[in-house]
């Protein structure tokens, strides 16, 4: 069994704060700030260069690849760390069409997070006029997958609603008609249990910053499925995702393994923060997680539709089809959130009127939610809400 009074003392929460907000970006492992600093000193200051041999720089993208690995069900040696979930998302995305050479369709939803449908419209444009995104609502994904798709790119888990995609299934009827599948897993991974390799999906990418706590700007990570790894051309054919870097090669090769998915130098600062939180994710099972935020959610959603009944529920009710956030519809959904956001209790806003919390079992208990749920209550039942300075939008929603 997972001790989630020992993972929620390695955070460090601000005192008086109910951080109801890890979906977006997850808090400050409490080990973070010194093993960084180290870094720095030790290796960055004194090792300079020679750092990238005797730190072992150059491997930290595929062992705290192999790290992530675990926790989203994928095999060792089929995730590699880099750049940004925007980034990978293009590598993915041009890698899989290039697999089903003869099709021109991808297929996406509406739930999907716009930045991978802009990254998908800019790849088609310079793929050509053949090429088309259909973009379906989320419930008829299934009914579009016929025999002329490509990739069929989705976001398990919709950011907005929490609503979750049936990975298993959507993956086995993409197979059946011969395409290819792209999993993003930003809501998913540190969220829900995921089986890449159980379901057989051939692509996942993922961000590291939100439910896995790797702080601001954490990199990305990209899953190739290991049956395709020979035969996937990286479309951002970068010098550290050939066979041999430093041969300086006028000619791109790309290397074996995973390593082929690496464009250029990895952050290795911002990976060594990110270590700071698998070493709490190492003592955690994902089985565990998704029992306590299926608790925390549901505590949630009950304690809300008792005493908030002008709040409206747009995650799914039914949890098996949820992930690990709830969202309520609100009129004033934005200066409701300033509102709680000034009494301590953080969540974000999504236009135009949804009012999203994340739960976030590695540091939130039934006390957390419980306090939350009285200062909403207090904030929509006292329309503390209605103050001009609570309506003034900041760059970050
Ligand atoms: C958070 C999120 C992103 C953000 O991409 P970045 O390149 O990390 O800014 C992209 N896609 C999805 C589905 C997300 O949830």
């Amino acid at each position: 069994m997972t001790d989630f009074t020992k993972t929620k003392s390695m955070f460090h929460i601000p005192d008086g704060m109910i951080y109801l907000d890890g979906n977006s970006l997850g808090p400050l492992p409490k080990a973070a700030a010194s093993k960084v600093a180290s870094m720095m000193q030790d290796e960055w200051g004194e090792m300079l260069i020679t750092g990238w041999n005797r730190a072992g720089w150059m491997e930290l993208s595929t062992c705290v690849g192999d790290r992530i690995a675990r926790l989203i069900g994928a095999e060792p040696g089929s995730v590699i760390m880099g750049d940004t979930l925007s980034i990978k998302v293009y590598q993915a995305l041009a890698s899989a069409l290039e697999l089903v050479p003869q099709r021109r369709v991808i297929l996406s939803d509406r739930g999907n997070f716009p930045s991978d449908l802009y990254i998908a419209q800019g790849l088609l444009q310079t793929l050509g006029p053949d090429y088309v995104l259909k973009v379906v609502e989320p419930d008829e994904v299934d009914d579009h997958i016929d025999d002329k798709l490509a990739v069929l790119m989705l976001t398990e888990v919709d950011y907005r609603s929490g609503r979750m995609h049936d990975m298993q299934a959507l993956t086995a009827k993409a197979h059946k008609v011969n395409a290819i599948t792209v999993w993003d897993l930003a809501h998913s991974a540190g969220a829900v249990p995921v089986d890449l390799a159980g379901a057989k999906a051939d692509f996942a990418i993922g961000c590291s910053y939100k439910y896995l706590n790797g702080g601001p700007g954490a990199p990305a990570f990209i899953y190739v499925a290991p049956r395709h790894l020979p035969d996937v051309r990286p479309a951002l054919s970068g010098w550290l995702g050939h066979e041999a870097p430093f041969d300086f090669d006028l000619d791109y090769r790309p290397a074996k393994g995973i390593e082929r998915m690496r464009v250029g130098t990895v952050p290795v600062i911002a990976l060594k923060a990110l270590e700071t939180a698998l070493d709490v994710w190492d003592q955690v099972e994902m089985a565990d997680v998704r029992a306590k935020s299926v608790d925390l959610c549901e505590l949630f959603i009950a304690e809300v539709e008792r005493r908030c009944p002008s709040l409206s529920l747009v995650s799914p009710r039914d949890a098996a089809r949820r992930g690990s956030q709830v969202s309520f519809r609100f009129a004033e959904g934005f200066a409701a959130m300033q509102a709680l956001i000034a009494r301590g209790v953080i969540g974000d806003f999504r236009a135009p009127d949804v009012m999203r919390f994340g739960f976030t079992p590695l540091y939130i208990d039934k006390a957390d939610v419980l306090a939350a749920v009285d200062i909403l209550e207090e904030v929509i039942t006292n329309r503390l809400w209605d103050r001009p300075e609570y309506r003034i939008r900041g760059k970050v929603t």
